[in-house]
């Protein structure tokens, strides 16, 4: 391995490229995904094939990324990452596809951000390895057809619906990321912490695991705020309590929410009375964009069982009265 490069991105940055699992052995959770994908792979390798195109969908920080590496680490095969937005004409895609080595693996992220001029060049380059290209313009306008190498696309998502039916039909392996529980977080957060080379206790690993919206990536950062907090506030092993200090100040609070989290529970509550209120309204509301309220801020809570989602609109459950030490009228 390459010595770890201080880099203009920062410390966290650096830290983070140290401990995310680059095996499926080190990948925790997530049982299903990862036994059906090292079955997918140990085929693939065994008829030394490319692995099929794998569509991954889940909220953000919940290990796609992560995923997409350990997919190409496992079959011994390079990677090229790029998203979804970044991709702006066709020629761009056509770039990155020609550069391919055979059985590599292309990951792009927020695919479903994707121009249609690029989707049209990914239908065929996915079905039969083919580049179907226009290139000039006007009368002088051709277009070229080239063979491609075997390659694996990986497409990453926040939501699948937000993908259209031809692009999805298109992987053979479709896998959707669930939060992780309490325990599973905690196993991370102790590997992240043995890297940091921190020195955890038991329940303040779960203190933070318990605090972090059931993702690994809030996990790693809250546990680096923990870090420096501990560092200068305090001495010995972290214990809950030290933890606990440290995210109370950092205003991420007993069920994990932060403010942003507190701001749409108490908007609903408040301002609508309990809900039902529809996501425009919501969003005007809180001043979020209607995409992050949907992508990032709801799953969790919906998950947890704070909001509920009718066909009027999205409602505060009694959890989320209860949350704030109120109780909902009937
Ligand atoms: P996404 O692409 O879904 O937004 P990432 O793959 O970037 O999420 O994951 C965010 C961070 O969380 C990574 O840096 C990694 O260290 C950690 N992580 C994600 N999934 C796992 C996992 N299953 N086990 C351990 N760490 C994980």
């Amino acid at each position: 391995e390459r010595p770890v490069q201080a880099s203009a991105t920062g410390e966290d940055e650096v830290i983070d490229r140290a401990i995310r699992p680059k095996r499926l052995a080190d990948y925790t959770g997530q049982k299903h995904v990862v036994e059906q994908l090292d079955i997918y792979i140990e085929a693939a390798r065994g008829r030394s094939d490319a692995l099929d195109h794998v569509l991954i969908f889940g909220p953000p920080g919940l290990g796609k990324t992560t995923l997409a590496n350990i997919i190409a680490n496992e079959m011994g095969v390079g990677i090229k990452t790029t998203s979804g937005p970044v991709l702006e004409k066709a020629g761009d895609l056509a770039a990155l596809l020609t550069n391919l080595e055979p059985h590599d693996v292309l990951f792009i992220d927020e695919i479903h951000r994707l121009s249609p001029v690029v989707e049209e060049v990914l239908y065929p380059a996915m079905e039969d390895y083919q580049l179907d290209i226009m290139i000039g313009e006007g009368p002088a306008a051709r277009s070229i057809k080239l063979d491609l190498p075997p390659f694996t696309l990986v497409g990453a998502t926040t939501r699948a619906g937000a993908l259209t039916s031809p692009l999805r039909d298109r992987f053979g392996i479709v896998q959707r990321l669930e939060f992780y529980s309490v325990e599973e977080l905690t196993t991370i957060v102790r590997r992240s912490a043995s890297y940091l080379t921190m020195e955890l206790a038991d329940d303040g690993a779960r203190e933070v695991a318990a605090r972090s919206r059931g993702t690994p990536r809030i996990a790693n950062r809250l546990l680096r705020r923990v870090r420096d907090y501990a560092q200068v506030k305090s001495q010995g092993p972290i214990t809950a309590e030290v933890a606990a200090a440290a995210l109370d100040m950092v205003d991420v609070d007993k069920a994990g929410f932060d403010y942003m989290d507190r701001k749409l529970l108490k908007a609903i509550i408040e301002k609508f009375m309990g809900g039902p209120v529809g996501l425009e309204n919501l969003a005007a509301a809180i001043g979020e964009e209607k995409d992050t309220i949907e992508d990032v801020l709801e799953p969790y809570l919906i998950q947890q069982g704070f909001i509920q989602r009718t066909p009027r609109g999205r409602i505060a459950t009694q959890h989320a009265y209860q949350h704030f030490g109120l109780t909902r009228p009937s």
